[in-house]
């Protein structure tokens, strides 16, 4: 008999993430010395680390032997403060993705349901399949969340509806009116959760973590991977009302957070220099982006978060030709989006050879 036989079926359903495809392996590939390759493909920060994170994170090194604090006491602490919250009410993740994990671990099986919209960030119904429950996907018109019909979605199987705000890979916001409205509507037994990943990106961002502090049934998703430019470090963390987090805190491994990420964390968490001229970049970027995909009658999706969605016929061949020129950007195929790539906002002179090599790629 096949090992698959003997495995669980909902792992043998899946079908596994793919991610922005690496620099090195690129390199490999093409022949090429990484330092010639751009990657715009996974919403990193083109500024690279936050430089106080850097720091932090080298002296952490020095008890590179010890475990890390399994609490978390100091990063949870600060990130309270921060949203004057209470430290229950935080939870580290190893990446936000993790967290997903959490409220999937906490939340799912097969005789229940996750909510999301149609072109949602596509771990939601990765975990959702992992745990073999079923995944409820709602349309979402002009590529905005429409949390109206996803409320109207929710039954008595329902557990988690996920919101991605903005989303990934669509880049649109829904507004603070349209949330109060689907937190009031939300029953008793189902739990929100806000994925605020390009939060820092945002000029009025919506402020979902005053229901964390009403008790409600949410959780708020943060994390450094991209403002703070941490992804590598694999840390995140969810704000959730005390029942809700306390169930994520028993679903976790003892040390899911290590301490080096834990370490450039904190640093980074106070570190608003950098968030700033990151922000600061990414504006001019997106603005150049949109003015450039506006002049060539690109059809885009206008994004607040730093990548963009454009429409350019057949993605796959425009993500290859592309590659081949040194650029890594997203192919869409996997959201149902074959005639879209994304691309993610770099450093100005990244985002002009991206446009010049992206003109090359649409002309032959
Ligand atoms: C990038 C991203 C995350 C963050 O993932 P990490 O695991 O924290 O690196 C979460 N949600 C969305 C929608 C994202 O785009």
């Amino acid at each position: 008999m096949p090992i698959q036989g003997s495995a669980n079926q909902f792992v043998c359903d899946l079908v596994a993430y793919e991610p922005g495809k690496p620099i090195e392996e690129t390199a490999r590939e093409l022949g090429l010395q990484p330092a010639e390759i751009i990657k715009l493909a996974s919403n990193e920060n083109p500024l690279g680390p936050s430089p106080r994170a850097k720091a932090a994170m080298r002296a952490a090194l020095e008890e590179g032997h010890l475990y890390p604090d399994g609490g978390g006491w100091k990063l949870r602490s600060a990130i309270a403060e921060k949203h004057d919250v209470a430290m229950e009410n935080v939870v580290l993740g190893n990446g936000s993705n993790e967290i997903i994990e959490l409220l999937c671990h906490s939340f799912l099986n097969p005789r229940t349901a996750l909510i999301a919209a149609e072109h949602a960030f596509v771990v939601y119904k990765l975990m959702a399949t992992l745990f073999g429950a079923r995944y409820v996907e709602v349309p979402d018109p002009g590529f905005v969340h429409d949390l109206e019909a996803m409320a109207d979605a929710i039954d008595e199987e329902t557990r988690l509806v996920f919101i991605a705000n903005p989303n990934n890979p669509t880049g649109t916001l829904v507004s603070q009116e349209a949330i109060e409205r689907f937190v009031d509507r939300l029953p008793g037994h189902v739990v929100a959760v806000f994925d605020e990943a390009y939060h820092e990106f945002l000029e009025e961002p919506p402020d979902t973590v005053r229901y964390v502090r009403e008790g409600r049934n949410v959780c708020v998703m943060r994390t450094f991977s991209k403002a703070q430019g941490l992804a590598a470090l694999r840390i995140g963390y969810g704000l959730a009302s005390g029942p809700v987090a306390g169930l994520l805190q028993r679903a976790r491994q003892p040390f899911n957070a290590n301490a080096i990420a834990q370490a450039g964390a904190l640093a980074a968490l106070r570190d608003d220099e950098h968030v700033a001229r990151t922000v600061e970049t990414n504006n001019e970027g997106l603005k150049l982006f949109h003015q450039a995909f506006e002049a060539r009658g690109l059809r885009h999706v206008p994004s607040v978060a730093n990548f963009v969605l454009v429409e350019v016929g057949d993605g796959d061949a425009v993500f290859q030709k592309m590659l081949k020129e040194g650029v890594i950007v997203r192919a869409m195929r996997g959201y149902k989006l074959a005639g879209w790539v994304r691309i993610s906002v770099g450093t100005p002179s990244q985002n002009l050879r991206c446009l010049e090599v992206l003109d090359r790629a649409l002309a032959d």
